[in-house]
């Protein structure tokens, strides 16, 4: 791989990386992988990310934002703590935020009222979204419609034709992860990468979940990392059935765009 390539979401804060954060950038970027943006989830995962990236101005870059997992943990405050981080220079996107109702860790009113509030965060700072959805589809268009929401990533796609369609038609771009690499699991996405316009096309790893099942060398541990990105990378060409420099080029340029980076 020639073409650098940029991980659009990877949870670096999590404690499997607590070890060995900073040799993992530096693999990352021998790998071709860079920047990446690092994922925030809660309030303090995000101030967490947000102050590591500091550390690698133009290397690592930060969102902010409160999964639907932690929603029951937010109040006024949380939203102005968002603020105050989504206004370095670091931080690039409101998120990981939206809704997920096959794991339903925050009841999901709850879940709804802390997605739309930071949505209209988004909006009031005119910054992207980095979106997650589960299971929630119908309430999850319902609450970016109301909001007339266009610059957005949903994140780790892994849904219908139907819900695909929906998201490029309201103007949203699309984050494929490792999921593609998995011949059963990952089969309609396979086949569905392909309606989606490379620039509206972004790739990430989502580590350290979603370990590539089909990496030659399996990494001891389980677990994933930003260096694996070019191997996803490769699915998604073959998939799309372009050359991997071409696929390369085109979704590190689209994220560059969306994440004015
Ligand atoms: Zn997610």
């Amino acid at each position: 791989m020639t073409h650098p390539l940029v991980d659009i979401g990877i949870n670096l804060m999590h404690r499997s990386f607590n070890e060995d954060r900073d040799l993992l950038v530096e693999k990352a970027a021998a790998a071709g992988v860079t920047p990446l943006i690092i994922t925030g989830t809660s309030l303090r995962s995000s101030s967490e990310a947000v102050r590591y990236a500091g550390r690698y101005p133009a290397k690592l870059y930060a969102t902010a934002g409160v999964h639907p997992h932690d929603a029951k943990s937010c109040n006024e405050e949380t939203l102005k703590k968002l603020k105050e981080l989504a206004a370095l220079p670091q931080v690039v996107a409101i998120g990981e935020c939206g809704l997920d109702y096959n794991r339903d860790f925050s009841p999901r009113e709850v879940q709804r009222t802390w997605f739309a509030e930071q949505v209209r965060l988004a909006q009031e700072l005119e910054m992207p979204l980095f979106l997650h959805e589960r299971e929630a589809f119908a309430d999850f268009m319902h609450i970016l419609r109301e909001h007339s929401v266009r610059k957005a990533v949903v994140h780790c796609f892994t849904g219908t034709a139907a819900e695909l369609k929906a998201y490029l038609d309201a103007g949203f771009h699309i984050g494929i992860t490792g999921w593609i690499c998995d011949e059963r699991r990952g089969k309609p996405l396979r086949e569905l990468v392909r309606n989606v316009p490379l620039n509206r096309l972004m790739i990430e790893t989502d580590a350290p979940f979603l370990t590539p099942r089909d990496l030659k060398e399996k990494p001891k541990d389980g677990r994933n990392e930003p260096a694996f990105l070019p191997h996803i990378l490769r699915s998604v060409a073959l998939c799309v059935g372009k050359p991997a420099e071409e696929v390369a080029k085109a979704t590190t340029e689209t994220a560059r765009e969306f994440f004015g980076i």
